[in-house]
């Protein structure tokens, strides 16, 4: 242990601590986090891994406020999904009138928005106060600057609830979305979005994958988290998955399978580190380019598969089928 900065936990799902050891991740300074499986329900999941001191203190680093309005790739991919999840709503959802809506981990708030642009009710809650402050004051949105888990709610007062690539960063899913039932009305809605572990990029990029490592302390597939939605008392009722950002999964797969055929770049050492010097980056990006060139003609396939249910990117939407009275003290 790193002066209490590393904890071990068992699977956040059933409990049992009995899991396969995969790989080794440096943790942002503070040591090695463990990614294993649960040989119980199949869950990806670090132990030991960052403790809630460490994860304040990165978070802490990285949750200052920025005008993202100025950064037009980054605009454009959020809009994308944005249009992607009112869709999914509109679709999914047996609300008329107007959608009171709940956005967990709402960041810069760019859904809020479009959903206030729709004649919806939307509320944000986001822990970084900061980010949650420039929010509200730059767009008047109603924001509880909070974790989930301190966040005062009313119990059934939501149509839907909504988190978009924030549950693989909560130390406690279950019990998540177990508050996440309390709040949803009978036959609400809930709506994720996350990264998919069993996805082609993560099967074949293996560690090399953007999404293993970085702040995520858990991995979910459309089987485990399907299984997780029924103990917390929601039906799946659709799966879909799609691209995320198509070139650069693609060079993370290329960049793996030239690293088992001996032709290392040294990024999956780099990885975890705040820094990198100007030589290791050019030798990064270089390596990165050139395994680009050799998965280009792959992508038709690539593409296909991910239609088919194997993109890295998941949506689910679940229905509220019976409420849980799991939602007690918040489990430290
Ligand atoms: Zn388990």
């Amino acid at each position: 242990m790193t002066g209490g900065m590393l904890e071990e936990v068992p699977c956040a799902v059933c409990g049992n601590d009995d899991a396969d050891r995969l790989w080794e991740m440096d943790t942002f300074g503070y040591g090695a986090s463990v990614l294993r499986r649960c040989r119980r329900c199949g869950l990806l999941y670090y132990s030991p891994r960052l403790s809630e001191l460490a994860l304040e203190r990165v978070y802490s680093g990285t949750s200052e406020a920025y005008d993202y309005t100025q950064d037009l790739c980054e605009l454009n991919y959020t809009a994308r999904r944005a249009r992607r999840c009112i869709k999914l709503i509109r679709k999914f959802s047996d609300v008329s009138t107007t959608i009171r809506l709940l956005d967990v981990g709402c960041g810069f708030s760019f859904f809020l928005l479009v959903a206030k642009q729709h004649g919806w009710e939307a509320v944000g809650v986001e822990p970084a106060k900061p980010v949650a402050n420039f929010a509200r004051e730059q767009f008047g949105l109603q924001i509880i600057a909070s974790d989930f888990e301190n966040a005062e709610l009313e119990e059934a007062s939501f149509d839907v609830v909504m988190f978009h690539h924030v549950l693989e960063h909560l130390r406690h899913p279950k019990w998540a979305l177990c508050k996440a039932n309390h709040l949803l009305r009978s036959g609400g809605l809930l709506v994720l979005s996350l990264p998919n572990a069993a996805s082609l990029p993560a099967r074949l990029a293996g560690r090399e994958w953007i999404c293993f490592g970085e702040l995520h302390l858990h991995h979910f597939t459309p089987m485990t988290l399907s299984h997780l939605l029924k103990l917390c008392g929601f039906k799946p009722i659709h799966i879909e998955t799609h691209h995320g950002r198509i070139l650069w999964d693609s060079a993370r797969v290329a960049a793996n399978a030239l690293s088992k055929l001996g032709l290392k770049s040294g990024a999956s050492k780099m990885r975890g580190r705040r820094e990198l010097s100007r030589r290791a980056m050019a030798i990064k990006c270089a390596f990165r380019f050139a395994s680009l060139m050799v998965w280009m003609p792959l992508l038709p396939f690539v593409w296909l598969c991910y239609r088919l249910g194997f993109g890295p990117d998941l949506w689910i939407c679940a229905r509220k089928e019976s409420s849980v009275d799991c939602v007690g003290r918040y489990p430290h």
